[in-house]
């Protein structure tokens, strides 16, 4: 069954692969990585094909119960399985409680199409250390295939206290058995959990960034030719400016504000700007697209617009992650943490 192999563990972060996932054993997730947000098993606005012009895209999908559970009636009707039903037979699928982005419907049960899953412990506390060491020490002795990390999002004044709690609950856990988080996918707060042991994270913040009509542009390239780091730099400076005015600005699409690791394509500066979204990025979007034609489409209300945003932002996103287990491997991932750091605000 299962079984998570590290590779490597420097000041706390973990490199490594899960092995011998899946019903056929034959699936490996790498660690750090992401989970494939979906809404019941699609990821949003794309089709299966576009989703497969991604590149990086995660071996393991995740949907929500409460999705699951509006099915409900359909899925015991169709009988094959959810995995069938969504069109992803040979796919891993993660199944949580909760979607990040929306709020949960209360009262749902264990799902009779759930029943041969391996089973995620969850730890719970709160904000209380002696909460969380009990839910972590209790939740060890069980039978678990892994365990989620829940509740360590918020309020980003109480980050410190968080983080805190959570190096010493990861502390608590064995070292053999992959570690999830949930409601954290920023990159900068990505970064500071792998420090404190956490493995998978999900990816609802490329879509987050795609409902607001934004694109991510930060750099996460670590180990740039030196001329290219200052052309870049002058570059990042100048998005930079423009988040700073329209920061204040709620979107109407999504009540979350934008960040600094983003940049906001309704714009009218964009309205001419014939660059790709992201200048070398090589996805679907950035080789065939400009700023000025998604600018053009967002204000039209077109939805290929969201297409191409989620097309890119999941690419960008997933790059991310696979330059996190690059650096992990090459010892550099304190300079690409200082990459990100300067970029977040
Ligand atoms: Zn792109």
């Amino acid at each position: 069954r299962m079984k998570l192999n590290l590779t490597k563990v420097v000041n706390g972060c973990r490199l490594g692969k899960i092995q011998n996932v899946g019903k056929t054993g034959d699936h490996i997730i790498d660690i750090p990585g992401c989970l494939l947000y979906t809404k019941t098993g699609s990821a949003p606005h794309l089709t299966h094909q576009t989703l497969h012009n991604i590149h990086g895209i995660p071996a393991m999908a995740q949907l929500t119960l409460s999705s699951l559970a509006e099915h409900h009636e359909v899925l015991a009707e169709y009988k094959k399985g959810v995995g069938n039903f969504i069109g992803m037979p040979e796919s891993l699928l993660y199944c949580s409680l909760q979607d990040p982005v929306s709020p949960c419907p209360a009262g749902y049960v264990t799902n009779k199409v759930l029943q041969k899953s391996i089973i995620i412990g969850v730890i719970e506390g709160g904000d209380v250390m002696e909460e969380r060491l009990r839910s972590a020490r209790e939740t060890a002795k069980r039978p678990v295939g892994g365990f989620l990390l829940d509740g360590f999002y918020g309020n980003p004044a109480t980050l410190e206290t968080r983080l805190h709690l959570l190096s010493s609950v990861t502390a608590e856990l064995p070292e053999d058995k992959p570690r999830l988080i949930c409601g954290v996918s920023r990159p900068d707060e990505v970064l500071e959990c792998i420090e404190r042991g956490v493995d998978l994270f999900e990816s609802f913040f490329p879509y987050l960034v795609t409902e607001r009509g934004c694109a991510l542009a930060f750099s996460f390239d670590y180990q740039p030719n030196p001329e290219k780091t200052l052309l870049q730099q002058n570059g990042t400076q100048e998005e930079i400016k423009s988040v700073d005015q329209i920061e204040k600005i709620k979107t109407t699409d999504c009540n979350q504000e934008m960040t600094s690791f983003e940049i906001n394509l309704k714009e009218k500066r964009y309205q001419e700007d014939f660059n790709p979204l992201v200048k070398g990025c090589s996805c679907y979007s950035c080789k065939n697209h400009t700023r000025a034609y998604i600018h053009h489409l967002l204000v039209t209300n077109e939805l290929l617009a969201g297409v191409l945003l989620m097309m890119h932002n999941f690419e960008h996103y997933f790059g991310f992650f696979q330059s996190i287990r690059e650096a992990l491997k090459s010892d550099r991932l304190a300079q690409l943490k200082e990459l990100i750091r300067r970029q977040a605000c």
